[in-house]
């Protein structure tokens, strides 16, 4: 299609958009009652107006039945989790066995970390990208070092070549061939955080598998927001946070996911606590763990009913889009309209401001474009939030976009491009 750069051709597509009134399920931050254009979901995603009901709904059930409330009233705690388990399985393409809410995401990454990176002989090593989000690169270091290894010995990361901005994935393949048995575990964001880069998790699973490596992802920024399929890819195991494209509030719950593959090996090691055990005999309080089958026998804690109400509201709204691929196909068209009006900005500035660090491809990123603005980005950024456009800002010199295809429109990307070109005309202008 011919893109182009005005209010009509952008209201023609919001027109068209079958998902458009989705955005009226959301509420929006303002500033001096004006609100904001939202393209910050890769960060924290907005608020859905029934978040309120459904915790007073919990408080009240709290209320009135207080310890009765894990087995009566009509979600009884006890169960709740399986309710969400049904909706997020196909977020991530698994089975509801496969997945549970618990935890936040690093907690989830330690927890599974201590069952799947388990360093035997000379197979040792983990390898990751280079530039994965701190939380991950600390989380891994520490496990490096609780199994008494050097994180210099024992991680290997993945780097992109001089003068390129993301990984190429024959050189992730290289690397882990160049490793082979010496890996046990390699473990990758499924999008990169900082240049929005999708790597080829099929590809990657399949040939950290042909060295005997096990494959775990992080997919804080891809779950809820690009389709994976982490059962047919063959995935070890996986984690992800349900605040970011999944809306569920700050600090919201996480979700695992475990193969049923490892379902029956009762030699992986974890780290166990009462919520984990059997079902059915977990309130006879006996000695000795004996895991709950599936995903749900590596929960530790009793069930956080609250963050666990906000995930199952928003991951109803999914369900009411039709999951993720109604939403992809939309994604898609508002990440290549983003591109292209950011394209139009530099033109009509006249020079190269500003420079798309993400892969240009659809099928090498999801929502979110991180965009390097030569001079004075930060000076810019502010000016955007002035201009009511919130996105967010990643030292040295990257303004991430995220349109979200709940919540985002196309005329917001229009108006963000107008508000870029005036913002960067008057700060340039400024020497
Ligand atoms: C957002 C994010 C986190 C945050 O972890 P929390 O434990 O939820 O604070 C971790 N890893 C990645 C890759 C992220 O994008």
């Amino acid at each position: 299609m011919n893109l182009e750069n005005n209010l009509i051709f952008a209201k023609a597509q919001d027109d068209a958009d079958e998902l458009k009134d989705f955005r009226k399920q959301f509420l929006f931050p303002k500033h001096i009652d004006k609100e904001f254009i939202y393209l910050c979901g890769n960060s924290l995603g907005l608020q859905p107006k029934v978040a309120k009901e459904v915790l007073n709904s919990q408080l009240d059930n709290w209320a009135n039945y207080a310890v009765e409330g894990w087995f009566d009233g009509n979600e009884p705690w006890m169960f709740y989790h399986k309710e969400l388990k049904k909706l997020m399985a196909p977020i991530v393409g698994a089975s509801p066995d496969e997945v549970c809410p618990m935890n936040t995401l690093t907690v989830n990454l330690h927890l599974l970390m201590v069952s799947f990176y388990q360093p035997k002989g000379k197979r040792f090593k983990i390898i990751m990208e280079g530039g994965a989000f701190p939380s991950d690169q600390y989380a891994i270091e520490s496990q490096v070092r609780f199994h008494g290894f050097d994180p210099r010995d024992a991680i290997v990361e993945v780097f992109p070549r001089e003068g390129e901005d993301v990984l190429r994935t024959e050189d992730i393949s290289a690397k882990i061939q160049e490793n082979g048995d010496e890996i046990a575990l390699v473990l990758f964001g499924g999008i990169n955080y900082y240049t929005g880069q999708w790597y080829d998790m099929e590809m990657i699973t399949k040939v950290g598998h042909s060295v005997g490596a096990i494959v775990g992802w992080d997919l804080a920024h891809a779950a809820g927001n690009v389709p994976v399929k982490l059962h047919d890819w063959d995935v070890d195991f996986a984690c992800w946070c349900s605040y970011k494209y999944q809306n569920s509030g700050p600090g919201g719950i996480s979700g695992i996911f475990v193969h049923e593959k490892h379902f029956g090996n009762s030699k992986l090691n974890r780290f166990a606590g009462w919520w984990g055990y059997q079902e059915n005999k977990r309130f006879k309080m006996q000695k000795g763990f004996v895991p709950e089958a599936g995903a749900d026998g590596w929960q530790i804690s009793c069930t956080q009913v609250m963050p666990m109400a906000l995930h199952h509201a928003s991951l109803q709204i999914f369900e009411k889009a039709g999951f993720i691929t109604p939403l992809r196909i939309k994604s898609i068209a508002l990440t290549e309209y983003l591109e292209f009006i950011i394209n139009q900005v530099n033109k009509e500035l006249d020079i190269d401001q500003y420079k798309i660090i993400t892969p240009q491809n659809s099928k090498d990123r999801g929502a979110q474009l991180s965009i390097i603005a030569k001079q004075k980005g930060k000076q810019i950024f502010d000016g955007l939030i002035e201009s009511h456009i919130l996105g967010d800002w990643r030292e040295p010199n990257v303004i991430r976009l995220s349109p979200v295809p709940l919540y985002n429109s196309f005329e917001d990307v229009y108006l963000t491009g107008q508000a870029l070109l005036k913002v960067s005309k008057q700060i340039l202008k400024s020497n």
